[in-house]
């Protein structure tokens, strides 16, 4: 039997060539998911269009009770947290300055994440064991599982479209005119090492009834009710419907180890009784945390550091000069609306990106809270048109690393220690991106407010990975490019644990192409 754990993108990704040879998997997952109330109250509202919604419906359903979260919202599913809920009991991770969580849910992060998926260029892999090529074809399959929103634009020059068919989606009113005054300076922007294009969503995953489009209801950043973002828990459920696997839910994997031709998979039910599998090979999909957590123990590697990348995240409000009136009624939908790409940052490695984000409630509230006392209501709405939202990355290399420890805890209990190891350069350059972005201003119509700067901790956009990094020749602390880690034939990491570095670029549509390589390359003997 193949095992798969986990139920995220990178599960998803590896499942599906395993599928597409008709052979069958057992995912084993902790599954958290939405409450069944929500959930039927998320069913109606799929049923209705955004006009038939009642407003109470709405506001339950988008309430976000963590807005202190380190700074910025933490973007919740339907009002709930449970895609970062943790059990009682199991691995604890104690992490200091360090904001990388893992995710115990039914569909991972991909209950929450923003959708955004570029791909990694050949230069930003250059350390990498294996290259753009290799991951191309893989790159293409995974669009068929997503789905992919995308225009033909200046990005593809550097950021193939991996992809026979797109979706189009509509730009917000705010988003279509920075784009007209990006085009309207294409040439000087170029010249300055900038390049730009509408942002690429994974919308519209291949199970989705066809009908089914985007409504442009604003709800993105709070789940959406039509299901068009892409879930990777939409493919389980299809998948386990239609008996092309078997899922085995709330078991939380502690250890695997080999013995032999035999693989053994142990760990606890979330209530608690202990429960043991035996597979012919196991993929590992747990996420960074859990992952790495699993491997140490199960090697019984206590007290040694494991190193990991990041690409350190940062985020700032750019003003524009002119406003877009009715923004707070627009019909638009609410993720990434623009990609930039900064080549040329004095001191950075690598490229920087950028991410647009026009109006959503969650910019709304944020302002509200910062200046209500300063400000009328009136003045207020007059700024929130004005307002777009910069989401930044660095590549690693420019990047603070997070250092992990297995260790046991003053109760006995197995605890992973997380903590950052800073990089000098990293404040600097954002300093930098902020201070090239801000010279653009008669170019970009708008200035950045850069008092308003928000650096993420380390791991906070959760772009982070490579505590077992692949290599032509591992060493104790690598993987082959196969996934497996020292000492492993038959268990193979294929979430972002293995990335050598994670380019600045999004990582998700990456780590799916990755964990889709490595199954695709096993397939066959398994056949
Ligand atoms: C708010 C937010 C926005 C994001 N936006 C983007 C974006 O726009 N673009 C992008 O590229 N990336 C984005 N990301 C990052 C993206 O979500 C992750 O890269 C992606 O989900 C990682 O997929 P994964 O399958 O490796 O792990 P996860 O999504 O973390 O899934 C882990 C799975 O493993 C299971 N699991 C964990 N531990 C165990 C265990 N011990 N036993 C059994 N099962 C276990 C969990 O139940 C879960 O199903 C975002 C993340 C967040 C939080």
């Amino acid at each position: 039997m193949i095992c798969v754990i986990g139920s995220g993108p990178a599960a998803v990704a590896c499942i599906a060539p395993f599928i597409k040879q008709g052979i069958k998997v057992r995912v084993i997952d902790i599954g958290h998911r939405l409450d069944e109330t929500t959930t039927a109250q998320v069913s109606s509202l799929a049923t209705q269009t955004p006009a038939q919604w009642s407003s109470s419906d709405i506001s339950r359903l988008t309430q976000n009770k963590s807005l202190s979260y380190r700074g910025i919202p933490l973007k919740l599913s339907f009002g709930s947290n449970f895609p970062y809920r943790t059990p009682s009991f199991g691995m604890e991770y104690a992490c200091k300055k360090v904001a990388s969580l893992p995710s115990y849910a039914l569909g991972g992060f991909s209950n929450v994440w923003g959708g955004a998926m570029l791909p990694y260029r050949a230069p930003d892999i250059a350390t990498w064991p294996i290259d753009v090529e290799e991951l191309a074809p893989h790159y293409e399959a995974v669009v068929n599982l997503t789905g992919l929103a995308a225009t033909h634009d200046d990005l593809e020059r550097y950021f193939p479209l991996y992809a026979s068919h797109i979706h189009s989606l509509n730009m917000s009113t705010q988003a279509e005119s920075l784009l007209k005054d990006l085009q309207h300076s294409r040439e000087p922007l170029r010249h300055e090492g900038i390049i730009f294009g509408r942002s690429r969503l994974a919308f519209t995953p291949s199970v989705l009834e066809p009908q089914t489009k985007c409504q442009y209801c604003t709800l993105c950043m709070s789940g959406c009710p039509y299901g068009v973002i892409f879930n990777s828990s939409m493919l389980i459920k299809y998948w386990s419907a239609s008996g092309a696997i078997q899922y085995v839910d709330q078991c939380i994997v502690e250890t695997i180890r080999e013995t032999g031709d035999d693989i053994v998979i142990k760990g606890r039910t979330t209530h608690g009784e202990m429960f043991e599998e035996h597979a012919q090979r196991v993929f590992l999909a747990a996420g960074l945390l859990p992952s790495t957590a699993i491997v140490l123990r199960s090697q019984d590697r206590y007290n040694e550091p494991v190193v990991a990348n990041d690409s350190q995240y940062f985020l700032f409000p750019l003003l524009r000069f002119f406003g877009n009136d009715g923004v707070r009624r627009e019909k638009m939908h609410t993720l990434s609306q623009i990609f930039i790409e900064l080549f040329e940052v004095h001191e950075a490695s690598h490229p920087v990106h950028l991410q647009i984000y026009s109006y959503n409630d969650l910019i709304y509230e944020k302002l509200q809270k910062t200046f209500r006392s300063l400000m009328p209501q009136s003045f207020l709405e007059k700024l929130v048109s004005r307002v777009l939202v910069v989401q930044g990355y660095l590549h690693s290399d420019d990047s603070a690393k997070i250092q992990m420890v297995l260790s046991k805890s003053s109760k006995n209990i197995d605890q992973l220690n997380v903590t950052p190891l800073a990089h000098s350069k990293t404040r600097l350059l954002v300093a930098q991106v902020l201070r090239k972005v801000g010279s653009l201003f008669p170019l970009l119509k708008g200035v950045p407010l850069s008092p308003l700067l928000y650096m993420g901790e380390a791991g906070r956009g959760f772009h982070s990975g490579g505590s077992f990094p692949m290599s032509n020749n591992p060493s104790m602390r690598e993987a082959d490019l196969l996934g497996r880690p020292w000492g492993y034939k038959r268990l193979h990491l294929v979430d972002a644990s293995i990335f050598p570095s994670i380019p600045a670029t999004t990582i998700t549509y990456s780590v799916m192409a990755n964990a889709h390589r490595i199954a695709s390359s096993l397939t066959k003997e398994n056949q």
